[in-house]
């Protein structure tokens, strides 16, 4: 179908922008969605292959929503990534149209927002922009949904279910959803009520295949071939990169493990680096170079990954620094890193493709035992093969572990299509915080009023309105009563001042209900940081040190006087890890050397930073909630101060100027300028220390204080 087809059906702006990035006509998901009514306003669900074509589906739908309804449109998907990705890519697209994005900040309505046609944010984000009570939600006219599947994702699925039912309810704007391939998207489709687009189109052919004994085992179109690999090693995804090299491609392979991704590099490495031209070296020397300078003092893993990267190839997982994150896949699309190790995490969101996948892992440890990937998680990952400017074919492997037998891996992961997905709603964690924001913006009052929102969901679409969801409503309600976030008037719930609040702050109530609690019992900094770590909201812990099982001790008694008075069920209940996490927390703000925290708490930077950020949003949520329950503040304000620095609390005083952190405070402190005061005091000694620049900005702030 041509681009000029469509005249007269969408603005001018639209056909423009298409021609300016050089499209000539629609991929068939895009002509089937258009016959589906997706000009017309009708609610479209496209489920199809990874680079099908879906983005621009949504794209259509969106800027017809703003140019010709006068409407905003809201593009929602779960990783942040993904979602930081988009906007850009529309940023740079439609450079008229006002785009905003928002992702961080959960305690904000962001009214701000309302200014602008087009909104980019997460799940989250915009679940907790509806209890703050955005006011611009009435004037949304199209809202994409992309990775819809990810509903049957335990963990984010269920937040994402009821954002989907929520906004089918309160608005009537047309709903896009887009979907990996998955076997009920019918099922879907008629929950949504939307028209159905399948389609297996994919711009580069696919080619999928088993590893084994030196060659590949494809089933493609009804037969099955065998087809040796080019190399010499007798180790299996090794021989697959030498295999990859031969054709000047490049190489992502999936593991189970940050730990195997690492160790899968380092074996790899040797064959990467043999390939490199002296060129893409000079090249990569810079690159690795970046990648070790990222922190003030490199870690070991940035020291591991920097010499990687030299090498043609790296890790890549949630331990890493948000730039080098960058830096490495940049490098991946200037094609001078030949291979990635990544955790599969890579192979949900970010737009990194490559001519060959291999899944070097099918099982996983989930904490308890080791369970297999589901076919649709390994389509997931299949699905980054093959760069469509770049290679006519990709193909995707799996090596056959000894423990596995090829054609049951085979039957399971190449022949067999994809999986239906199930809704994951029925358990009480999710609800509990969810039921709490539907009775705190008056959504929702009663029992009866809850459990008929929840027939409306996926849930409710598969399973009907049953008695095992009727009771976890029942109990989620009695717990929100008892612990004083609700409170049951004559014909319906109404949440306390507490417990809206508790809602806004977009925290679990049981995590906010032990904070509660435990507000009295934190006397000391570690104390604080013990209260703050024992929450869902800090998994997954760091495993308890030997240091931690001696002196948690001391603070056992802070747990047990609440959970024996309580009569709650602390399903995640695991005090000595989560010890054992403030403690790391509190290492970092006695200021030891970030290196030393990694190794002796087992961790990487990236988790490192992700539960310092994730400290700070707790501490700032149980400062929200002392303030209501007119508790003191002062040392969790003080907490928080330190969480942000990494600094011990002498250097409080310091820290309140701009340009002073932990590293120059502790300078201007070992030479005796304890104070702001003592700044101005001794100024010819702090400007020595601080160096000129510095100095002045610094000098600049004392004098519009003074
Ligand atoms: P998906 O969202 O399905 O994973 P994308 O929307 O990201 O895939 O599309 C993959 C690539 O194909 C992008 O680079 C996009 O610009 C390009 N593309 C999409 N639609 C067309 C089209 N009609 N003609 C040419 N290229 C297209």
């Amino acid at each position: 179908m041509e681009l000029s087809s469509l005249k007269g059906k969408i603005s001018n702006e639209i056909i423009e922008s298409l021609a300016a990035r050089g499209f000539k006509s629609f991929t068939p998901p895009q002509e089937l969605s258009i016959a589906s009514g997706l000009l017309e306003g009708n609610n479209v669900i496209v489920a199809a292959p990874t680079a099908s074509g879906e983005t621009l589906i949504g794209e259509l739908a969106a800027v017809r929503s703003i140019l010709m309804n006068g409407k905003k449109a809201v593009y929602i998907a779960p990783m942040r990534a993904l979602v930081t990705e988009k906007f850009e890519e529309f940023k740079s697209a439609y450079p008229y149209l006002k785009s905003a994005i928002s992702m961080g900040d959960l305690d904000s309505g962001d009214q701000w927002l309302s200014e602008y046609d087009m909104l980019f944010v997460s799940t989250e984000k915009m679940d907790s922009l509806i209890r703050h009570g955005a006011n611009w939600l009435p004037n949304i006219g199209c809202i994409i949904f992309d990775e819809v599947h990810m509903l049957g994702d335990l963990s984010r699925g269920p937040t994402l279910e009821l954002l989907i039912t929520k906004l089918m309810k309160t608005t009537d704007a047309q709903i896009i959803a887009l979907s990996a391939t998955i076997g009920n998207s019918d099922e879907l489709a008629d929950w949504l009520g939307a028209k159905l687009v399948v389609s297996d189109f994919r711009p580069v052919k696919l080619m999928k295949g088993i590893v084994s004994d030196g060659a590949a085992y494809y089933y493609e179109g009804g037969k099955e071939t065998r087809m040796l690999l080019n190399g010499s090693s007798q180790i299996r995804e090794i021989r697959v990169l030498q295999d990859t090299l031969k054709m000047k491609k490049q190489l992502l392979t999936f593991y189970s493990t940050k730990r195997n991704a690492e160790a899968g590099a380092v074996k790899l490495s040797q064959n990467t680096e043999k390939a490199l031209s002296q060129e893409e070296k000079s090249k990569l020397d810079k690159i690795g170079e970046k990648v070790l300078n990222t922190l003030e003092k490199p870690t070991a893993q940035c020291v591991k990954l920097s010499n990687l990267v030299k090498k043609g190839i790296a890790f890549h997982h949630s331990g890493l620094l948000n730039a080098q994150r960058g830096y490495i896949e940049n490098a991946f699309k200037d094609n001078l890193i030949k291979a990635i190790c990544a955790t599969t995490t890579l192979g949900l969101g970010v737009n990194l493709p490559a001519h060959t996948v291999l899944v070097r892992d099918v099982s996983r440890h989930n904490g308890i035992n080791s369970e297999r990937l589901g076919a649709n998680e390994i389509m997931q990952l299949f699905g980054r093969a093959g760069r469509p400017k770049y290679d006519t074919e990709g193909r995707a492997l799996i090596t056959a572990p000894s423990n596995y037998s090829v054609g049951d891996l085979y039957n399971r992961y190449i022949k067999s299509g994809p999986e239906p997905i199930d809704s994951g709603l029925g358990v009480a964690p999710v609800l509990r915080m969810h039921v709490l924001s539907f009775i705190a913006e008056n959504f929702l009052g009663t029992e009866h009023e809850i459990m008929e929102f929840l027939s409306k969901t996926f849930y409710g679409y598969q399973y009907g309105s049953n008695a095992h969801m009727k009771n976890v409503v029942s109990s989620v309600l009695r717990d929100l009563v008892d612990w004083e976030f609700v409170v049951r008037g004559e014909s319906k719930y109404d949440a306390t001042k507490l417990g809206k609040r508790v809602s806004e702050l977009y925290i679990d109530p049981m995590s906010a209900k032990w904070i509660l609690d435990s507000l009295a019992y934190a006397e000391d900094a570690l104390g604080t940081l013990y209260m703050i770590s024992n929450t869902v909201e800090m998994r997954p812990y760091v495993k308890p040190t030997e240091e931690a099982e001696a002196e948690f001790v001391m603070y056992r008694k802070m747990s047990s006087a609440i959970y024996e008075n309580e009569s709650m069920d602390y399903g995640y209940y695991d005090p000595l890890s989560a010890f054992s996490t403030a403690m790391m927390l509190r290492e970092w703000i006695d200021e030891t050397d970030e290196n030393d925290i990694i190794k002796k708490y087992r961790t990487t930077p990236g988790v490192l930073y992700i539960k310092l950020s994730n400290a700070d949003w707790l501490v700032y949520a149980a400062i929200e909630i002392a303030k209501i329950v007119h508790k003191s503040i002062r040392r969790l304000v003080e907490t928080r101060v330190r969480i942000r620095y990494g600094i011990k609390e002498e250097l409080l005083d310091l820290v309140r100027l701009e340009q002073i952190g932990r590293v120059r405070a502790r300078r201007l402190y070992s030479n005796g300028i304890k104070s702001v005061q003592d700044i101005r005091n001794n100024a010819d000694l702090a400007r020595s220390l601080l160096g000129g620049e510095v100095a002045k900005r610094v000098f600049m702030q004392l004098d519009t204080n003074a």
